[in-house]
């Protein structure tokens, strides 16, 4: 088990990227989301994950693939529900992984 700190850049005291700053993740070896990257290069138009996701965890690889970086996941599940396509499995991190909200 590896504790790293969030990415999300430390910005004003007070702001929302100061407080995600704060938070700590315990990463797992396996991801708690899967694409469907077959789905979403077929079927899927809107690609909501990429607007959507409040730590910008999706992009498109080089060879035009859905990937999301797992690891910095908030746990929201915002990109679950606005899949139209059902592209995702999504299940929270496995007990004790996942992330760990600071509230100072
Ligand atoms: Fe992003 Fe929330 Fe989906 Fe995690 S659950 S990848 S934070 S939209």
């Amino acid at each position: 088990m590896s504790e790293t700190p969030n990415k999300t850049p430390n910005k004003t005291p007070g702001s929302v990227d100061a407080k995600l700053g704060a938070d700590v993740f315990k990463l797992d070896q396996e991801p708690h989301i899967v694409i469907d990257v077959e789905k979403c290069r077929t079927v899927c138009i809107q690609r909501a994950c990429l607007q959507v996701c409040p730590a910008d965890l999706y992009e498109v690889n080089d060879q035009g693939e859905m990937t999301v970086n797992w690891e910095g996941c908030l746990e929201c599940g915002t990109c679950l529900i606005c899949c139209d396509e059902k592209a995702l499995t999504w299940q929270y991190p496995r007990g004790g992984f996942g992330v760990q909200y600071r509230m100072s």
